[in-house]
């Protein structure tokens, strides 16, 4: 089976996001399942860069105002527009943050080419199913339902909150026809909509997890979109991300200061000892919980700022490495100076850091407000370092609560609580330093946890059935 993966990101090449890594695992993941993916990519510099010396195997006199080439590498298709693609600044906006006045022609460009490849072009890919991914190359949809190619196409939402809106005023420049601007189209609440347009379009809709899936099938989480996403429930389904699991592996990681494994875990008091250090903590009994985090609302890190006194007083610790809103930043750097040695904060990002925290530290905290997949809570998992986390998205999915059944079990995996607020995560952390008193029960919750499955053989497993039904559904 021959795919077309269309995207804005791929790790290594491009990133900013969750959304680069899964397009990035994905190539190698699916062809163990019999599956040949190509993705295609803008030419931002850092991609042309990879493909220096690619063949052009088609050009486009004007693309959107300017000439455009596509350039076929190993697994790539990369379109080249230096008009489009090529400029200082960020992927979707100048250094300030603001959008490119240009990125409804740049991503109905990247959209039109993807529908274009889809008719079977013989020197460039012929692929049986195009995968879109997030709003840039959602459009794709719309292009192939109205022009001649015949594939059937994949969406996959990594995050509902960018959608991609333009003014109406701009759909005579997409170059599609004027049946195509309708509610039934990509008009979406008086505009344009990129994703809205993939979310009515595509064969088949995916999320990151199968929570996820659900919930924003509700008005609190579905970001305007919730009542297509219920018209279209039959077609929609939640795939969970994997994770990398050879950059993380506690028994071969070398960010680390003591490598170990779940028939090893004494080793890991070396980890902690030097989590200890890096984060200044006095040693004590009580557990250390970090945090690796955008601090940020929907990571409800506002909330954590509010407990943290509790925590100290309940024996707790935090080590806390992260960056974001500045008024979050300043309250965690307060407590910090309120309570030396108990709580130690790092504001920025460090990848070294992120290692040694989920190396050394009891617990990691997520508590999200919203969570499409989440990836700590599975290093947190694969590490023993047990997730306390939001029962809320791929939170949910992932980690099995600590409850009086699921501990006796011995297949309780982390910590669970409903209804973010102060209160409850006040609650959670009391119910954590309690049954970490009980080092038996954390260990076997250690364990559990690090014999989960998160590598990506599963979810490309999934994928590769989606995209089977698909097509057969298609005859
Ligand atoms: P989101 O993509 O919403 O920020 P995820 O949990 O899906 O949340 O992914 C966050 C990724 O970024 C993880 O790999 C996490 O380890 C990493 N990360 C977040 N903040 C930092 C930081 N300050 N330093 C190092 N890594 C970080």
């Amino acid at each position: 089976m021959r795919v077309l993966a269309v995207a804005s990101e791929m790790h290594p090449l491009v990133k900013t996001g969750g959304l680069a890594d899964v397009v990035g695992a994905l190539p190698a993941a699916l062809k163990a399942q019999g599956v040949e993916l190509v993705t295609l990519l803008p030419g931002y510099p850092a991609v042309l860069r990879a493909v220096a010396g690619a063949k052009a195997v088609k050009r486009y006199p004007d693309l959107f105002g300017a000439p455009a080439r596509l350039l076929k590498a190993e697994g790539l298709l990369v379109l080249e527009s230096h008009a489009l693609f090529v400029r200082d600044g960020g992927l979707y906006g100048d250094a300030t943050g603001t959008d490119w006045p240009d990125n409804l022609q740049r991503f109905a460009a990247l959209a039109s080419v993807a529908a274009d490849i889809a008719t079977g072009d013989r020197k460039a890919f012929r692929p049986d199913l195009v995968h879109l991914h997030d709003w840039q190359a959602a459009l794709a949809a719309a292009y192939i339902r109205f022009g001649p190619a015949d594939v059937p196409s994949i969406l996959t939402i990594h995050n509902l909150a960018f959608q991609g809106r333009f003014d109406a005023a701009q759909f005579p420049l997409l170059g599609l026809p004027q049946e195509a601007f309708g509610i039934d189209g990509v008009e979406y609440y008086g505009g344009v909509g990129f994703l809205k347009a993939g979310l009515r379009f595509a064969d088949a809709i995916t999320t990151v997890s199968p929570t996820y899936a659900q919930e924003i099938r509700d008005p609190a989480f579905g970001m305007g979109l919730d009542g297509l996403l219920n018209e279209r429930a039959g077609q929609l389904h939640g795939i969970l991300n994997g994770i990398d699991t050879d950059e993380w592996n506690p028994a071969t990681d070398r960010l680390i200061a003591a490598r170990f494994s779940a028939g090893k875990l004494a080793a890991r008091a070396r980890n902690k000892r030097a989590v200890e250090q890096l984060f200044a903590l006095q040693p004590g009994e009580g557990p250390i919980f970090c945090v690796v985090s955008r601090l940020t609302w929907q990571k409800g890190m506002d909330l954590l700022v509010d407990a943290l006194d509790a925590l100290v007083a309940m024996g707790g610790r935090l080590a806390l490495l992260g960056s974001g809103d500045r008024a979050i930043e300043g309250a965690m750097l307060a407590a910090a100076a309120r309570h030396p040695g108990r709580i130690g904060v790092r504001i920025g990002y460090d990848e070294a850091v992120s290692h040694q925290l989920q190396a050394g530290a009891d617990a990691i905290l997520v508590p999200s407000r919203t969570e499409p997949c989440g990836l700590t809570q599975m290093y947190g998992l694969r590490y023993g370092c047990v997730p306390v986390v939001a029962r809320t998205g791929g939170l949910a999915d992932t980690v099995i609560d600590a409850n009086e059944a699921a501990v006796a079990a011995g297949v309780a995996t982390g910590l669970l609580f409903d209804l973010v607020n102060a209160q409850s995560l006040r609650a959670v952390l009391q119910r954590a330093v309690d049954l970490h008193a009980d080092a038996d029960s954390w260990r076997a919750m250690q364990r559990a946890g690090m014999r989960a499955d998160f590598s990506w053989g599963r979810s490309a497993a999934r994928y590769a059935a989606l995209y089977r039904s698909v097509l057969a559904a298609r005859g």
